[in-house]
């Protein structure tokens, strides 16, 4: 997910996604436009204003504080977190492997949810403290807010659906007693999406005995809740099926490359309609210089087919589009979903060795997942 640069907290790079500023906004809006007045009705227009804003930033940093636990003991464990993006109902840690072991996971995930709880606990002290300076009401509202939402997000987080923190324990659970990691996430997965129809429902009932906006945000966690558990599942199954898999491994070999003088017509003529690939590597005596795809060729008129070279008509090579023989098959997916393209070169030495597709990616899944079953 793409976000803004914040800063770097104990060697990791924290984001904040784009659904921040409307979240943030919208946060700050309706406490000040109804939470706190309709609490604190004595005070003035601004000091609602300034207590929604305060509240909107202080739900930020306890976000913040809940994601830096767990990276905190993740990076104790000896996971490595590259990054936390914050976006609209929490924050996405950034693991670069799954946990090892049940019990590290277990640690992992229960870390956050208590942080949020002791952070609740700390605002309700704090609350009472300044409960009897009368001038001080201010700051004793925002406090009870503040202890309000920690102990919700340490509750909420708790959900037994993965990919939740609450999810993580439960996956944890199974995984120690199944010994399959991928069993384990298939249940907890499946919790999560029960849980998430179970929400969406009472958000509709919410919604049809009068409660609209509790209901609309019921329904949305809902929905959040359910899409998010069957993306983790499928993560988990990917990763697990690829993990090992070199590029090499996958890809075609024996690659027919184009020259970048060749015109259009016989480019079609001579590749397109004899070799029936899509895509071809455009090499320049020993480099590749770029890639040409059918929908390079479509895109010219057919009167111009003689006129135009393959080199005025290819992408032009870029390092995000070439892969290394060497490297991970996950590696090579993650490169097709950033550049858009399904069909990728594998390049040695400036050369086109060999040509992956997502096909042959998604084939090897399917065998992996068939043999599995
Ligand atoms: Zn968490």
């Amino acid at each position: 997910m793409r976000g803004v640069k914040l800063f770097r907290v104990l060697g990791i790079q924290i984001s904040l996604n784009y659904t921040w500023f409307i979240v943030f906004g919208l946060i700050a809006w309706s406490l000040a436009s109804g939470y706190f007045p309709s609490r604190y009705p004595d005070l003035s227009r601004s000091a609602h204003w300034l207590m929604g804003f305060l509240g909107a930033f202080f739900l930020f940093l306890s976000v913040l504080v809940h994601e830096l636990t767990h990276s905190y003991i993740a990076k104790r464990e000896g996971m490595e977190v590259k990054e936390i993006t914050l976006f609209i109902f929490g924050g996405v840690s950034q693991l670069t492997k799954e946990p090892e072991d049940s019990k590290k996971e277990l640690k992992m995930a229960i870390a956050g949810p208590l942080s949020s709880l002791v952070l609740a606990l700390i605002f309700w002290i704090l609350f009472n403290a300044t409960l009897r300076s009368p001038h001080l009401i201010l700051i004793t509202g925002l406090l009870w807010y503040l202890a309000l939402i920690n102990l919700s997000l340490g509750i909420f987080n708790l959900i037994p659906g993965f990919p939740l923190d609450g999810g993580r324990v439960l996956r944890a659970f199974y995984w120690r007693k199944t010994g399959s990691l991928k069993r384990a996430t298939r249940i907890a997965s499946e919790s999560g999406k029960w849980i998430g129809v179970g929400i969406i429902l009472l958000g509709l009932f919410s919604i049809l005995m009068g409660n609209l906006i509790s209901g609309f945000w019921f329904v949305i966690i809902g929905i959040f809740l359910r899409s998010t558990a069957e993306m983790g599942f499928q993560q988990v199954v990917m990763k697990g099926a690829l993990e090992g898999v070199k590029v090499r491994e996958l890809m075609s070999r024996g690659v027919i490359s184009v020259g970048p003088s060749l015109s259009i017509s016989e480019l079609v003529e001579g590749f397109y309609l004899t070799h029936k690939h899509i895509t071809y590597p455009v090499m320049e005596g020993e480099r590749i210089v770029g890639v040409i795809t059918l929908k390079q060729v479509k895109e010219v008129s057919r009167e111009q087919w003689k006129e135009k070279t393959v080199r005025e008509v290819m992408m032009p090579i870029r390092e995000e589009m070439m892969l290394d023989p060497d490297g991970e098959a996950v590696d090579a997916l993650q490169k097709m979903i950033r550049t858009g393209e399904g069909r990728l070169p594998v390049v040695k030495d400036g050369k086109a060795v060999g040509m992956i597709t997502r096909k042959d990616i998604l084939n090897l899944l399917q065998i992996k997942t068939d043999l599995a079953e």
